[in-house]
């Protein structure tokens, strides 16, 4: 890439969009302007994030924060509203610190003081306290909405085209990448970050394959208290035979919750969240009353159900992270099981490491297609051994769990995680040394 390019990407506003008007909504809601007709148009742009998600904000917060200006293509209209919420741990926590929005979020959740293990008839198992296996953890459960939220609130009004699916990408002669959205507006990009999910667009047109449907699918709520929720700040974990529940306080007012469930397939997909529910009931009937007035507790509209899958990025077999410069970051490149509650913090760990190497590369006397190449394949290099072990290890924690064979449940329940199982190795995996962008 020139060196004129290059400057032109750092601090400078290259997004004179020629599409027909402002695409996107009011932000956060469902409300603000909108052209009701979009033109077939093209438009040529420098760095495009294809995903409006965690990993995809995260990132244009992050090269912002760096100088790089971004356009973020989200196929819906825009923030996501809906979902329930997730467990950040300290390696999330010092991403969020270090793109500016830690203490922004902070104030508006819970911090997590430990954890609680219980068998399905609600004896205790064992519990755990996170600051005495390390000083240094931080766990709280955040609302998706509300850090999606919080990292769009960062971008300027023009970063971010709702109602733009990435329907196809391809190559042109001049090395560039054609993404064609599914309205039919088409644009140019020199550089692509995929952060397009698990189903990720990007990541197919690399040759990764589908993710693998691991053999569970999870329910999940947010229960609503407004009188206040009555909990102990700690995590609280059920387990059954392939079947377990957890839940956690997330603010004053609301409670996350899921349940964890053997299921030789997917199954069918149900939108009516009524019912959601009166599965999710049926399946924890007689459980610890705990979790049952939570269910009740919650507003059907924030039940959701979830195949889990993943992609276990094998050495050797699996497809880089990048080509030439096009790169993924996020479920898009690593889609892993819940198990461990590192998804969405390695997707903001990829958001911090991808940006500085980028910024770097775009900042290099003089730029070059070539640096941006390397700083992909320096990117790749530094994330595959964190993100492999952790997709695997959260893959064979799940197989643990969902036991469904009454003697090794037992054994489990009785054994394992109250004589054998310690917190501070298996929470290692959080350490992630992060300094301010
Ligand atoms: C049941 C469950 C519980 C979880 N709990 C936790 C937890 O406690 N802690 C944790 O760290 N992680 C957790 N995760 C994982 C976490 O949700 C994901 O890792 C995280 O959302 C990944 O962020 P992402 O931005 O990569 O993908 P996503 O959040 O999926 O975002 C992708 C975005 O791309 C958009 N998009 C998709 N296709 C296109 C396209 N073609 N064109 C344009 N836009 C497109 C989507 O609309 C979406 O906005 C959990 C996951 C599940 C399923």
């Amino acid at each position: 890439m020139a060196s004129a390019t290059s400057s032109s990407l750092l601090l400078s506003s290259v997004f004179g969009c020629r599409f027909g008007g402002d695409l996107r909504k009011g932000r956060g809601g469902r409300s603000g302007c909108r052209t009701l007709v979009r033109p077939v148009c093209r438009s040529a742009e420098d760095v495009v994030v294809v995903g409006g998600g965690i990993a995809g904000l995260s990132t244009a917060v992050a090269l912002q924060r760096l100088g790089v200006r971004s356009l973020v293509l989200e196929q819906a209209d825009g923030i996501r509203t809906g979902g329930t919420s997730l467990t950040l741990f300290k390696n999330g926590w010092r991403v969020l610190d270090a793109i500016g929005v830690g203490s922004e979020l902070r104030r508006q959740f819970l911090e997590i003081q430990g954890m609680v293990v219980k068998s399905e008839d609600g004896r205790e198992l064992r519990s755990f306290t996170f600051k005495d296996e390390d000083e240094s953890q931080e766990v709280r459960a955040v609302e998706r909405r509300v850090l999606l939220e919080t990292l769009a609130s960062k971008l300027p009004a023009d970063a971010i085209r709702f109602s733009s699916k990435l329907a196809k990408i391809e190559k042109d002669e001049q090395g560039e990448t054609l993404l064609d959205l599914e309205d039919g507006a088409q644009l140019t990009a020199k550089i692509v970050i995929g952060c397009d999910g698990v189903r990720s667009a990007v990541a197919r047109w690399m040759g990764h394959t589908e993710p693998t449907y691991v053999g569970h699918c999870a329910f999940r709520g947010l229960a609503y208290y407004p009188d206040g929720q009555p909990l102990q700040p700690r995590v609280n974990y059920i387990y059954g035979k392939g079947l377990r529940a957890g839940y956690v306080p997330v603010s004053p007012t609301k409670v996350y919750w899921f349940i964890c469930f053997n299921s030789p397939s997917p199954g069918s997909r149900i939108t009516d969240p009524s019912l959601l529910k009166k599965h999710a009931q049926e399946l924890v009937k007689g459980w610890p009353s705990e979790l049952l007035t939570l269910i009740d507790q919650t507003p059907d509209e924030t039940i959701s159900k979830t195949p889990l899958v993943d992609r276990i990025l094998w050495p050797a077999i699996s497809p880089p992270a990048s080509t030439d410069k096009v790169v993924l970051a996020g479920d898009a490149w690593h889609p892993m099981t819940p198990n461990l509650g590192q998804g969405a913090c390695c997707a903001l760990e990829d958001a911090v490491v991808l940006a500085k190497k980028l910024a770097q590369a775009l900042k290099s006397s003089p730029a070059s297609d070539s640096s941006v190449e390397d700083a992909f394949k320096s990117y790749s290099k530094e994330r595959w051994p964190r993100v492999f072990p952790l997709s695997l290890r959260s893959n064979l924690v799940g197989s643990f769990l969902q036991w469904d064979n009454p003697i090794v449940c037992s054994v489990r329940n009785n054994v394992i995680l109250p004589k054998v199982v310690q917190l501070g190795p298996l929470l290692e995996h959080t350490n992630f040394p992060c300094e301010p962008l």
